[in-house]
């Protein structure tokens, strides 16, 4: 037996004025065929695949197709779109015949001009391999989920947790719905109810004490437990795409169950409908967040810049908070980050231990971002490379290339060459620093960072600063989402329609 896998990951944010290219993921870390296999075993959906398959009864043959991971950023140009069908389809076509197909896709990525980029390439695969052969692909929490996707799949597997802790496990659930369909003669049927709603992140970790994203994640794990069920799934949609077919979704898929699996996934929806304003947060104003975080003299104090988390696909230079944070004295190190390469090669050149007057953020976001000038010191130059385990990684490697730490006083900011998970101790330890032990984390991130942080620090503020992954994402100028859709419209008479999709055989 032949086992197809391979990877497409990118999230995409349309805010970004700066396009996704294939540089972009050339720089992540593009591998292919028998390097891919051999080198991604242990990390997040690939790793979880690979390990899963080794345990089958009869282990397959496993065939790496291509791995594609980009950074978060803005839409990819419809060039990218290409190459990437290329890259996909090509490896396929080498690797054939299969006997089945596992993608691990975020789901929420567009190019130019392909809104959907995940449902053609389901869509291609479905093609290229036929009616007959098992496609299962796992999706990030955030997917858009699609009619196109639902159409081409036999089964997607969504991530249960935000923070995003479960990765290399959803890997291993895909895995296991794909043996069942081979082995055990299981028939998927999806079930699948798009929802007309988007919720902001910061309240919906899964992890959290209570809360309606804990009550979703409960009530999936004890669907999945049912022996009919293949997998269950509540994707609450990353808001900051401007697209024709962006919503919430609910996806159960059961073996021969069509009954059941509309019931369950109408259930899901609908408690996720209307408890959705349960997800919007309480921020705080930057200058009122610092002059906190200022008064809290134990501890650690985050600081969560939303609007510009580079996890969200913000570009990870807005200035707003740093301004605030340079207007006081810490008793410990207050420690931000900021993407501008310009600013790493120029300090690299005046070398640690130099003065340096430079103007900082506001370029690769002009619309939301200002520059600011900054004064201090080159405290150390360092490369950002470090292995990640936590929100979104599991054994994730990680380049952000050159970077610097300037520092004036207590004031430490971390520049970056390239975007890249602006909220991973990693990082800050990479640098030199034990976050743990500052006053200030500023990390850009909604949610995500909670898993590492919420349970040792002093305090968490969710800071309301401008930037291209806003959480009143409803008042910026969207002009191609489906209407109505809540928040944008208020909508209270919605009930949810599942519909189903069957195998292509069947006939009742
Ligand atoms: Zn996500």
């Amino acid at each position: 037996m032949r086992i197809a896998i391979g990877q497409l990951w990118q999230e995409t944010n349309t805010l970004n004025p700066r396009p996704t290219t294939p540089a972009d993921f050339g720089q992540f870390g593009v591998v292919r065929g028998d390097e891919l296999v051999a080198g991604m075993e242990n990390v997040n959906e690939l790793g979880g695949f690979i390990q899963s398959l080794r345990q089958w009864p009869v282990p397959p043959e496993i065939a790496g197709l291509v791995r594609l991971p980009a950074w978060p950023g803005g839409m990819a140009t419809s060039q990218t779109f290409t190459w990437i069908r290329d890259e996909l389809l090509g490896a396929l076509d080498a690797a054939m015949p299969v006997d089945g197909v596992l993608l691990a896709l975020h789901g929420a990525m567009v190019a130019d001009l392909h809104p959907d980029v995940e449902g053609e390439i389901l869509d291609a695969f479905r093609t290229r391999i036929g009616p007959q052969v098992p496609l299962v692909a796992t999706i990030d929490l955030h997917a858009n989920v699609t009619g196109q996707m639902v159409r081409s799949a036999d089964a997607l597997v969504p991530y249960h947790c935000l923070p995003h802790i479960d990765i290399f496990e959803t890997g291993a659930r895909a895995a296991d719905v794909l043996r069942r369909i081979l082995f055990d003669g299981a028939q998927p049927c999806m079930a699948f109810a798009k929802i007309p709603a988007v919720v902001p992140a910061e309240r919906s970790s899964t992890e959290a004490d209570a809360g309606i994203a804990v009550d979703i994640k409960r009530r999936l794990l004890r669907l999945e437990n049912e022996p009919r069920m293949l997998a269950a799934g509540v994707t609450p949609v990353q808001p900051w795409m401007d697209i024709p077919e962006l919503g919430s979704s609910a996806l159960v898929t059961t073996d021969r169950d069509p009954a059941f699996a509309r019931q369950a996934c109408g259930e899901l929806a609908e408690m996720f409908w209307k408890r959705r304003r349960e997800y919007l947060p309480e921020l705080v104003d930057v200058a009122e967040a610092v002059r906190a975080a200022h008064a809290t003299r134990e501890g650690l104090v985050v600081l969560s810049d939303a609007a510009d988390a580079t996890t969200s696909g913000a570009p990870g230079d807005s200035v707003w908070i740093l301004e605030e944070l340079l207007k006081y004295e810490w008793p410990r190190e207050a420690l931000v980050t900021v993407v501008a390469p310009d600013v790493v090669a120029a300090a690299s050149q005046a070398g640690a231990g130099a003065p340096l007057a430079t103007s900082l953020g506001g370029v690769l976001d002009d619309r939301f971002g200002r520059p600011i000038e900054f004064q201090g010191v080159v405290e150390s130059c360092f490369e950002a490379r470090f292995t990640m385990t936590g929100h979104i990684g599991k054994n994730l490697p990680i380049d952000m290339g050159p970077a610097v730490v300037l520092r004036r006083q207590n004031v430490c900011v971390v520049v970056t060459s390239r975007s890249g998970p602006h909220f991973a101790p990693e990082l800050f330890q990479t640098a030199g620093f034990d976050p743990f032990a500052a006053s200030v984390v500023v990390a850009k991130s909604p949610c995500g960072f909670r898993a590492v942080y919420e349970s040792r620090a002093s305090a968490v503020y969710c800071v309301r600063a401008p930037g291209c992954a806003p959480s009143d994402f409803w008042t910026q100028p969207f002009a191609n989402i489906p209407r109505p859709l809540w928040p944008w419209d208020e909508l209270e008479s919605w009930r949810p329609q599942p519909i189903l999709r069957r195998r292509e055989d069947e006939t009742s």
